[in-house]
């Protein structure tokens, strides 16, 4: 094998996006993934795409990201699933209320198109759905979702008819580091030489970076997902909660799939062939229930699927995006917090930068790994970001 460039860990959305913005300019690429494409968190999302609710830091990545997603499926030559039917923000409770009404407040100053709509019958009016009990909400009409599988799958696609290749089943187990400069991966077949590594290895990032003494500090909490059998058109935007607690979404093929808040991960995770986290019980019953009661019609579906996913949440729910200043040549993708979906496409053009050894085209002021140091992140309200 001809060295590459650059090897990516990770065959994520995030993986595969950055071998696509790589490969389509010549750079050889190899992506090194243990299970699959789209096996953790990637594949375990509910893929809703949105700049609604995002940190202010984060804001700009948003935007440039909404803005990459409807020309995307034909720059990659397949279908993403990706539909623009806003994201609808509920708030259940008078204090909600004021929850919603400050975010809008804070985000149409920031120059988003958000609105409030005040009373039921506004709330109805967007979504006929809606439980008569929901007081308020606020509305982004230019967020929406898209198909997590199907474009990991397009971007993978594309990447490859560029050039790149994916080793899949197999894992990195070492980065090569001589002098303060990447040098190679070593993985469970082969070492691999290269100038650059992106890691983006999700929740098991710090297993490659924690030996590096680069560890980025990651809690792992898990979320219940459940996806019914199609039910005929009911909800064009995706739906949130004020306090992150669930959020829901129809498919475009009809299936309604709802995801819990964060919750405390049991810690038990089957690998054979691919990851797989149980919910329990309790966890699947509550998330009926809290999603039941802002979207009725929920309750008379039919289950055909139900899953756990795992977050990588940092202190501030900011991810890391940065070219470690320690060791040239590594570039930290991770802690994405349960809301690194729908950004991926520029988050991927950032790495691209951060790679070939560019100024990133946005600032990563917010992104350093060295903020969780110097006390960054306080009085950040992680909730809101979560993940919807
Ligand atoms: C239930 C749930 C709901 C979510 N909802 C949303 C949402 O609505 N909107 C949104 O924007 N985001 C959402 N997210 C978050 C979003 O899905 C993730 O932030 C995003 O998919 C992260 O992509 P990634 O490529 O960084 O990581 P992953 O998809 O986790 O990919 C990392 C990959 O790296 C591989 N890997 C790790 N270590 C190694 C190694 N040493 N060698 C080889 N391979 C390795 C893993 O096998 C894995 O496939 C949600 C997440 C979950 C779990």
């Amino acid at each position: 094998m001809t060295a590459p460039d650059i090897v990516i860990v990770g065959g994520g959305i995030n993986g595969c996006a950055t071998a696509w913005q790589l490969a389509r300019e010549g750079h050889r690429v190899v992506v090194v993934e243990r299970y699959a494409p789209a096996a953790m968190a990637s594949g375990w999302t509910l893929a809703g795409v949105r700049q609604s609710g995002r940190h202010p830091a984060e804001l700009p990545l948003a935007r440039a990201a909404v803005a990459m997603w409807p020309a995307l499926a034909e720059e990659l030559g397949a279908d993403t699933g990706y539909t623009r039917g806003g994201n609808l923000r509920l708030a259940r409770t008078e204090d909600e209320t004021g929850v919603i009404r400050r975010l809008v407040d804070d985000q149409c100053a920031a120059g988003l198109d958000l609105t409030y709509l005040d009373g039921n019958d506004a709330v109805r009016s967007v979504a006929p759905a809606v439980a008569p009990t929901v007081l308020s909400a606020s509305f982004c009409p230019t967020d929406g979702h898209a198909d997590p599988l199907a474009t990991v799958a397009a971007y993978r696609t594309a990447a490859e008819r560029h050039g790149a290749t994916f080793r899949l089943g197999e894992a990195v187990r070492s980065i090569e580091v001589r002098g303060d400069r990447v040098t190679g991966v070593v993985t469970d077949a082969v070492r691999i030489g290269c100038g650059a590594c992106v890691v983006a290895g999700g929740v098991h990032a710090n297993d490659l970076l924690t030996p590096l003494a680069l560890t980025v500090p990651l809690r792992v909490p898990m979320v219940t997902v459940l996806q019914t059998a199609p039910v005929p058109p009911l909800l064009k935007p995706v739906l949130g909660a004020a306090n992150a607690d669930f959020a829901a979404r129809q498919q475009l093929d009809g299936r309604l799939r709802v995801t819990s808040g964060a919750t405390h991960w049991h810690g038990a995770m089957d690998d054979d062939p691919v990851p797989v986290v149980n919910p329990s019980v309790d966890g699947v019953a509550r998330t009926i229930e809290t999603v039941a009661a802002a979207l009725p019609v929920f309750r008379e579906a039919r289950i055909a699927r139900v899953w756990a996913g795992l977050l990588d949440l940092t202190p501030d729910a900011l991810p890391v995006i940065e070219r470690a200043p320690e060791i040239a040549g590594l570039v930290i993708a991770a802690g994405f917090s349960g809301h690194g979906f729908g950004i991926a496409p520029m988050t991927a053009l950032l790495l691209r930068d951060l790679a070939v050894g560019d100024p990133p085209r946005l600032a990563l002021d917010a992104f350093r790994r060295a903020r969780f140091a110097e006390g960054g992140g306080a009085g950040l309200d992680a909730g809101l970001t979560l993940h919807g």
